[in-house]
């Protein structure tokens, strides 16, 4: 029997999410959505994508309303893409597929996540033992680890090799 293109017989949410987020790059483009990328090209040099898969997800994510196509520049038009709070409500499930990644298939750690106001480490719940809170989206500051890339080519790694908050517009024109 033929692999199906969808779950049609799965009656199970994780199944409805995979629908949505579950084609390759699609989550990786919602990760650098979270880390502040906007703008098409910096999508593009930051994930190494090809162009027309890159339009695919983009055109998808923003019909699902995960993010929002807004225009920043009337002559000659540009849009960027703004992640939504239904976009941000993937921040945890992309949290712990990091994390996953690195126990148990020893990945790198390229950067860690911390309480932008207290400094402490998030846990493994997107919390601040410190506060004893989990810490919302905007006050999560992310910081480079010890397996990054120092000298980078593209300007969105060099963007991302300062401390800063996830949902921080990258500006890569000075980068
Ligand atoms: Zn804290």
């Amino acid at each position: 029997m033929a692999l199906g293109k969808d779950y049609a017989t799965q009656e199970c949410s994780i199944a409805g999410a995979l629908e949505i987020v579950g084609e390759r790059w699609t989550l990786l483009v919602v990760r650098d959505a979270l880390y502040g990328v906007r703008r098409y090209n910096d999508f593009l040099v930051h994930l190494g994508i090809p162009r027309a898969v890159l339009a695919s997800r983009l055109q998808a994510l923003t019909a699902e309303g995960i993010l929002e196509k807004r225009r920043y520049q009337e002559s000659p038009p540009r849009d960027e893409y703004v992640v939504t709070d239904r976009g941000i409500a993937l921040w945890p499930t992309l949290r712990s597929l990091g994390r996953w990644g690195r126990e148990h298939l020893g990945e790198a750690r390229l950067r860690y996540f911390r309480h932008a106001t207290c400094g402490t480490e998030l846990g493994p719940y997107g919390e601040c033992a410190t506060c004893g809170t989990v810490v919302p989206v905007p006050d999560v500051e992310m910081v480079p680890g010890p397996g990054l890339d120092p000298d980078p080519a593209d300007p969105v790694s060099r963007a991302l090799l300062k401390p800063r908050r996830l949902l921080e517009p990258i500006d890569t024109r000075h980068a």
